[in-house]
């Protein structure tokens, strides 16, 4: 094995990425799969015909916690293990009507921050009784930054980006690392209104540094980094992958 694969490459880990069924989560469970790892893939709707051949795919919604326990115990029965957790459902809702505000907060919270914390719980005690594992949470730059007319996105990733750091905390000592990928804009489904938008694309390209948008596949590098055996000792800690968006002083 050279020196670059046993650093990052994950041949013999076992992943489960939550939010597998496009952009961001799909992109990134064939990304680990493509490092080696042996992924299972889950989210609500059936098998999308686009998903990565050689991943597993599963159909739950995170918020079900029997769904979710169900997987990662038929996981851990036939593999022996669970090494990475990557949470990257995630929902941003479109502002609606003012008597739907706080049903539309409760609803992003519970898919994008408490669905995390359940999923951390759950696959900690396989991880725990394997020797240790990799919690990666997909936050977003709206977990620094204020953004208007989404408050529970922007509450809901600025809790997970904490969670991340409460639970590095408590699961250290079962050599479980927890981490955050931090993107910013990046065409999928979730941001296909404003990449659609001549004027919005336009304002949030020229807002990096690298004046262009992000792809799915600019954040699978980082995730498989915290999968790794190159992080080893890293957690608790946040890997933000915005062109520079945040780093940005003037606009
Ligand atoms: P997307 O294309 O809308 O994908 C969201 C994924 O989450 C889908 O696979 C969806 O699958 C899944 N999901 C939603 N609710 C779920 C539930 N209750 N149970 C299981 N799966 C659920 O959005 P994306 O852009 O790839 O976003 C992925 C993650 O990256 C999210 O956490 C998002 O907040 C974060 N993020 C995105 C951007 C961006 O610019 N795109 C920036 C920063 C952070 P089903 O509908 O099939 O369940």
């Amino acid at each position: 094995m050279s020196f670059i694969e046993s650093l990052f490459g994950l041949a013999g880990k076992v992943a489960l990425v939550s939010g597998a069924s496009r952009g961001i989560g799909s992109t990134i469970a064939g990304g680990l799969e493509q490092a080696g790892a042996r992924v299972v893939g889950v989210a609500r709707s059936p098998r999308p015909l686009s998903f990565p051949e050689g991943v597993e795919y599963r159909q739950a919604d995170v918020c079900d916690g029997s769904q979710v326990r169900e997987i990662v115990e038929d996981v851990f029965e036939r593999f022996g293990r669970i090494d990475v957790y990557v949470h990257a459902a995630g929902i941003s809702l479109q502002p609606t009507t003012p008597d739907r505000q706080l049903a539309d907060f409760a609803q992003t919270v519970d898919v994008n921050l408490k669905a995390a914390y359940a999923c951390a719980v759950i696959v900690a005690e396989p991880m725990r009784r394997a020797g240790g594992g990799s919690v990666i949470y997909i936050t977003s730059i709206g977990s620094m930054l204020g953004f208007p007319d989404n408050p529970g996105y922007v509450a809901s990733k600025g809790g997970l980006r904490m969670l991340t750091r409460a639970l590095a905390v408590d699961f250290g000592k079962h050599n479980i690392r927890v981490n955050a990928v931090a993107p910013g804009y990046v065409r999928t489904a979730m941001t296909e209104a404003s990449f659609t938008d001549p004027l919005l694309h336009e304002q949030r390209r020229r807002h990096t540094l690298l004046g262009r948008w992000g792809e799915a596949a600019d954040v699978v590098g980082a995730v498989i980094f915290l999968a790794s055996a190159a992080s080893s000792y890293v957690t608790g800690q946040d890997i933000v992958v915005d062109g520079g968006w945040t780093a940005k002083g003037l606009v």
